[in-house]
């Protein structure tokens, strides 16, 4: 168990790691606690943006995903059957270290931060334990956790983080609203081996249609020659009809490609989508981060990428309270940065590319299929554009805030 003045890490998704592993790194006694085994997580997010790969590659974890991955540097944007824009990161080079997104599943990443994370001495890690309360006084957190064969523990720390994930138990606890909506619709993910590429589309695609929308990529997922993701929205009632999934998942590829063949289905889910920011990161000795902070649609792949920022802020600060180099403002500097980054530029955009993938309205189309030509037509523009989509503008943005 933790030391009493130890930081407590609920949560051992990519966000929770990634602090722990900075701290126990740092020397600091650290818990974390994740109510999974960690190495079987869902491998939803995948797109990892430049921005993310230059902290990853700082922490040492970069050389370790990359072979896991597929290097991308290209995206296309299509208009229906239509290409309307096609970008390449390498007009980054000279702003980032990596002017390419990574497409590496979550749960990949996931345990290359276990196996990195496992090995410090002041960091445990906790697996099958989940944090059931939590409540603090002017100079603790104390936490009650339930162990895999039912036992009960409590114990107390200094801080207490909250990195248990959209449904967070912390947040809840803590009492922190979760402002923001929730879509009417579901987004699916289906997954087959088809060769997208034999039809012209590179590893990352976005397609907006008014009927039904797309994001196509492609994955590595069990190794070469890996998978296709397509994401597309679905009904609830599609959603739920468990016996005519697969005829769902049929459906939906065939229209948005068809072929005389039946596609081959290896994988499917459905996620209902939130748009939503925590009143508040920081509720005293307790620090929200990641999905417990904030929630978006993957349109624009933002979430675990934005997740990894927060974490690298949190964990810096933290140390700087930590080692007397600075008082608890800097946690206060932390969620003024990381909640400006959330609501001005995650939500902000994931709701406008979500809005641009389904647009009816004729004129705004028309608009939109206009600024996305001019962007991948002109150097200044395209570059622009990726260093807002690759997260690069707003970690500059969110640094100019004191
Ligand atoms: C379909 C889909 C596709 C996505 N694609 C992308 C993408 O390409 N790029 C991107 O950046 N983002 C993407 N995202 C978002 C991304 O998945 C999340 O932002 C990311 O998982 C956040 O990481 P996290 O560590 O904060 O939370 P999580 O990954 O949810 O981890 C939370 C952890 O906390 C544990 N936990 C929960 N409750 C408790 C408790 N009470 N006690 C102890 N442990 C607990 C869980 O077991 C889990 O391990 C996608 C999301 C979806 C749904």
């Amino acid at each position: 168990m933790a030391k009493e003045d130890g930081i407590i890490i609920a949560g051992g998704g990519p966000v929770g790691l990634i602090v722990g592993l900075i701290l126990g790194r740092a020397g600091v006694e650290v818990t974390l606690f994740d109510k999974g085994d960690i190495l079987h997580q869902q491998p939803r997010a995948a797109t990892i943006h430049p921005a993310s790969l230059d902290i990853l590659d700082d922490l040492g974890v970069y050389e370790r995903i990359e072979p896991l991955g597929l290097v991308c540097p290209i995206v296309n944007y299509y208009d229906q059957q239509e290409l309307l824009a096609s970008f390449d990161h390498a007009v980054l080079a000279g702003e980032t270290r990596h002017p390419w997104v990574l497409q590496c599943e979550q749960d990949k990443l996931s345990r290359v931060l276990f196996a990195m994370a496992s090995g410090l001495p002041t960091l445990k890690i906790e697996t099958e334990t989940e944090v059931l309360d939590c409540s603090q006084s002017a100079d603790a957190v104390e936490v009650e956790v339930k162990h895999a064969d039912g036992s009960r523990d409590r114990l107390k720390g200094r801080y207490l983080i909250g990195a248990d994930g959209a449904r967070s138990t912390v947040r809840s606890k803590a009492d922190i609203a979760f402002e923001g909506f929730t879509y009417g619709e579901r987004f699916m993910i289906i997954g087959t081996p088809y060769d997208f590429s034999q039809a012209g589309y590179a590893y990352r695609n976005y397609i907006s249609d008014p009927v039904e929308w797309y994001n196509l990529f492609k994955i590595s997922w069990q190794g070469p020659p890996g998978v296709y993701r397509l994401v597309v929205p679905v009904s609830l009632d599609e959603a739920l009809a468990e016996d005519r999934i697969l005829e769902t998942c049929q459906r939906k590829f065939q229209r948005f490609h068809p072929r005389s063949e039946p596609y081959d289905i290896v994988l499917y889910d459905s996620y209902v989508v939130h748009q939503r920011v925590a009143a508040t990161f920081r509720k005293g000795r307790i620090i929200l981060t990641g999905d417990a902070a904030h929630l978006n649609s993957p349109i624009g792949a933002m979430g675990m990428n934005s997740g990894i920022h927060d974490a690298v802020n949190l964990a810096a600060n933290l140390l700087r309270v930590l080692r007397g180099a600075e008082n608890e403002g800097a946690l206060d500097r932390y969620v003024r940065q990381r909640r400006h980054v959330a609501v001005e530029h995650v939500q902000a955009a994931t709701i406008a590319n979500k809005k641009n993938m389904e647009q009816r309205d004729r004129a705004t189309r028309r608009e939109y299929r206009k600024e996305m030509q001019r962007a991948a037509n002109d150097p200044v523009l395209a570059k622009k554009f990726l260093l807002r989509t690759s997260l690069i503008e707003c970690l500059r943005d969110a640094e100019k805030i004191a």
